[in-house]
């Protein structure tokens, strides 16, 4: 750590607090050269990985990308707001967890299949249409068929 003042780089901690939310670390120094003082904080960070489409190309990971289609698919679905939110969050958290500095599109694009699956069986489909990019009509069914509870077995809608 560089002295902010005189650009030493020999500086000495003098005290250590971790802040009342836990969340960072506070610490005081003193420049070892012109003795001046100055604080540094430590916080975690949480780096989302870098997108890598199908063609290559990377994009950073951006939120408002993976609201706006899952709103879309869930366009006038009943599915509140609130949902949708926890959703989101447990894709996130499941980003976070493989711990990669990139992630392929197809993983982030079969974890959000994954939460719509569970959250709505028309918004799956339709996501599912646009994400898998359906050449015929046998796909299409293919996926029906993935969602459609089986024949005799009665189903409570929740
Ligand atoms: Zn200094």
């Amino acid at each position: 750590m560089h002295c902010p003042f005189c650009q030493h780089g020999d500086t000495q901690v003098l005290d250590t607090r971790v802040s009342e939310e836990g969340d960072s670390i506070r610490r005081r120094r003193r420049c070892s050269h012109c003795d001046k003082r100055f604080t540094t904080y430590e916080r975690i960070e949480l780096a989302m990985p870098t997108i890598v489409k199908k063609n290559g190309s990377r994009a950073e990971y951006e939120r408002g990308k993976l609201v706006a289609s899952i709103t879309l698919a869930l366009r006038k679905r009943p599915v509140s707001a609130e949902t949708i939110e926890a959703a989101i969050a447990r894709i996130e958290e499941k980003l976070l967890s493989l711990a990669a500095r990139e992630v392929p599109s197809d993983r982030l694009g079969e974890l959000v299949m994954r939460e719509l699956k569970k959250l709505d069986k028309i918004a799956y489909i339709r996501f599912a249409s646009v994400y898998r990019n359906f050449e015929d009509v046998d796909e299409f069914a293919e996926v029906i068929r993935e969602v459609r509870p089986k024949k005799g077995v009665r189903r409570v809608e929740t």
